[in-house]
């Protein structure tokens, strides 16, 4: 039945109406906290491309989070950005390395939040690459092996959940190896499974210092044109024993999410990243839109297409965006 017996006006029209039938709000525990960590004391570097968002010392850290964790926040993702780097990206399995730090002191300020580590060498490497270079190639199997060196030291130092980004073929297999035979057979994975090569980590290469020195990571992240490419990335890493899938970014791949979702029983993440949280602040501050409408309508959109829990630097402000 057409109108005018039919009028869909009918069920928007007052709002009560509107708010009885609303889907139930993206409670804050739903999303992931992204926090930079930088070496030295009393150091809280504003990022200028990340309105708002900073690389904090170790010493900073517990008072950055209190927001997040008041908030209700789900948990943190550490990024370490330390000064010292070699061609091995050594320094990530250094057990008084940042994210090492940073795991032992949230564990006892905030132990409420769940303690996710990003694992790639890329902000360890003197090269910027995510992995071990022979020549100007990258060596995915040498990689894999000190992606599983990472993903256990950090679950030494505390991590709940290891999530690894560089992309490397076998690399969850790999981790899951490592991590089961020292033991830590209780630390999850969550792989940025479906991670595609994307204009949008511009904010994000400042944040980190990671713009790699030569060449571009074309050849190991997912091309951004190919959909059964994406979606075997996440299927395979889903065989290799990962316990959560993530497609990244987020707002331009919803399609990507919502296939995935109709593929896989297992938790999916969407990374809302640098870029888009720029690309947002910026229409916002040019008055083009509403800041809190924005992030709201992403939200929305994500868990629409199938995102279980949402990687976002506005995490801890979430409350203040539902209004
Ligand atoms: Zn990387």
């Amino acid at each position: 039945m057409g109108f005018p017996e039919t009028r869909m006006r009918r069920l928007r029209s007052t709002p009560s109406l509107r708010r009885m039938l609303a889907a139930p709000a993206v409670p804050p525990a739903r999303l992931i906290y992204p926090v930079f960590l930088i070496d030295g004391a009393k150091r809280r570097e504003p990022i200028a491309s990340l309105a708002g968002q900073a690389r904090v010392s170790i010493d900073m850290l517990e008072q950055e989070l209190l927001p997040a964790a008041e908030a209700g926040v789900g948990g943190v993702l550490f990024f370490g950005v330390p000064e010292d780097k070699d061609p091995g990206g050594t320094g990530a399995c250094r057990d008084d390395g940042l994210v090492q730090q940073a795991l032992r002191v949230t564990a006892k300020a905030y132990p409420d939040l769940v303690r996710f580590t990003d694992v790639c060498l890329c902000e360890y490497t003197d090269h910027g690459h995510c992995g071990i270079l022979k020549g100007r190639e990258l060596d995915n199997d040498l990689s894999i092996e000190a992606l599983g060196r990472m993903a256990v030291s950090h679950a030494g130092a505390g991590a709940h959940v290891v999530a690894p980004s560089a992309m490397m073929d076998g690399q969850v297999r790999a981790i899951r190896g490592a991590l089961d035979a020292a033991e830590f057979k209780n630390t999850l994975i969550l792989s940025y499974s479906t991670k595609f090569a994307s204009a949008l980590y511009g904010p994000f290469r400042e944040a980190a210092n990671s713009a790699p020195a030569f060449g571009d990571r074309r050849g190991y992240q997912a091309p951004y044109d190919d959909v059964n490419q994406a979606l075997r990335e996440s299927l395979l890493d889903e065989e290799e024993g990962a316990d959560m899938l993530m497609v990244k970014p987020a707002m331009f791949y919803l399609d990507i999410i919502q296939r995935l979702r109709e593929r896989t029983l297992l938790p999916i993440a969407a990374y809302h990243v640098s870029g888009e949280y720029a690309m947002l602040h910026a229409a916002a501050e040019k008055g083009y839109g509403d800041l809190s409408g924005l992030i709201r309508e992403a939200a929305v959109a994500l868990r629409r297409a199938g995102a279980d829990f949402i990687l976002a630097y506005w995490a801890p402000e979430w409350r203040k965006h539902l209004g």
